[in-house]
């Protein structure tokens, strides 16, 4: 599928005015995408991401961010009311014109989700082990059902369960264990991209910690890609090499993960990692400021900066002005008018 919008996103190439690089396509390169609720909610506009086999992206953003949206379309797993137009390419393959059983393949095999809700996401009467054989059944036609099941019992002892939990129904397994479950199914088919939107919400501090560590280590040890999702800008410092930052359907900054989190150039980046203080940060002996307000409703998205009416360091020009990413020093982009100008002190307005 082509874009057939022609909504202000980026340039795709990484540098604006040099070649694409030669070589082999990037695990992942999103170009322009937008989707559109119904014809009238549109939940993410003109998004540009890229990832490298072995490298992990964090994406923040507040609720409502179209964080969710982004997530599902990478998959085509949106519900019919969604249009999407743009390019997802994996392994330089258009997801959005593959046809169905192509599809079917990428959906486990190329890139697969743990998503936030595992009691959700998990068939309430099927034992575990069994929900996790079946992508591998489905996959891979030579393989018997009890060589199915033997996997997925390796798979919970790679995840930290025993094996005999596999015959555990969901509702015998903690949150954390099931997240555990959720994670060991998304790594079923060996994926060459792990999506995981917000893996560790729902799950208590402690335990929270435990599947993030999980995460990162199945990771570095197969070199997949990672795209993380969260709230939190700390989590996805601590955890991924670069972050990219939505508000209303865009992003509206990107760079190395950790320089974002400790000096975002867009007032919204600010924002949030000042929401989420890292222990031990010297960012964290300020208190957490919060940010008055939501992200917009996507139907009745505000004129000119669509953050333009929470931003604490706005100009008037800003209410009618649309910013595009712009360079930001080093890796840097952020969509911002004030980008390049003298360090703009927003704490004083925020509450
Ligand atoms: P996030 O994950 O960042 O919280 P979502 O992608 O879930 O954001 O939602 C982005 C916007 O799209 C929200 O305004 C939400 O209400 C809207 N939205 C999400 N799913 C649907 C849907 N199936 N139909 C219509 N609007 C939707
Ligand atoms: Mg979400």
């Amino acid at each position: 599928m082509t874009a057939t919008t022609t909504t202000t996103g980026p340039e795709p190439s990484a540098s604006p005015g040099l070649p694409e690089p030669v070589g082999d396509p990037p695990l992942l390169e999103v170009r322009n995408l937008t989707v559109t609720y119904g014809g009238t909610v549109p939940a993410v506009r003109g998004v540009d991401l890229r990832v490298e086999a072995g490298q992990k992206l964090g994406i923040a953003g507040e609720s409502g961010c179209g964080k969710s949206t982004l997530a599902l379309a990478l998959l085509r797993l949106l519900p019919a009311t969604a249009k999407l137009t743009g390019e997802i390419l994996l392994d330089g393959e258009d997801v959005l014109t593959m046809k169905w059983g192509r599809l079917r393949a990428v959906r486990w095999a190329g890139a697969s989700i743990v998503f936030q809700g595992a009691m959700h996401s998990l068939n309430a009467v099927h034992r575990v082990g069994d929900q996790i054989a079946e992508p591998i059944l489905l996959h891979n036609t030579k393989t018997t059902p009890a060589a199915a099941r033997k996997r997925a019992g390796e798979l919970l002892e790679q995840v930290g369960l025993p094996a005999a939990r596999a015959q555990a129904y969901p509702h015998e397994l903690s949150g954390g264990q099931r997240q555990r479950v959720m994670i060991a199914m998304a790594l079923a088919c060996d994926p060459r991209l792990i999506i995981a939107d917000e893996p560790t919400t729902a799950l208590d501090v402690m335990i929270q910690a435990q599947i993030l560590r999980l995460i990162e280590q199945l990771v570095a040890n197969q070199d997949v890609g990672l795209i993380m999702i969260s709230h939190d800008l700390a989590v996805l410092a601590d955890t991924c090499d670069r972050l990219s930052v939505m508000y209303a359907g865009r992003v509206v900054e990107e760079g190395p993960a950790r320089q974002v989190y400790a000096e975002a150039r867009h007032p919204y980046g600010r924002a949030l990692s000042a929401a989420f203080p890292r222990i031990g940060d010297p960012a964290s002996r300020r208190a957490p400021r919060g940010l008055p307000g939501d992200p917009p409703d996507p139907a009745a998205l505000p004129g000119g900066c669509t953050f333009h009416p929470r931003c604490p360091v706005a100009l008037d020009s800003c209410a009618t002005e649309d910013q595009e990413l712009r360079e930001a020093g080093g890796e840097r982009r952020a969509a911002c008018v004030l980008v390049n100008a003298p360090a703009a002190d927003d704490s004083r307005s925020m509450s």
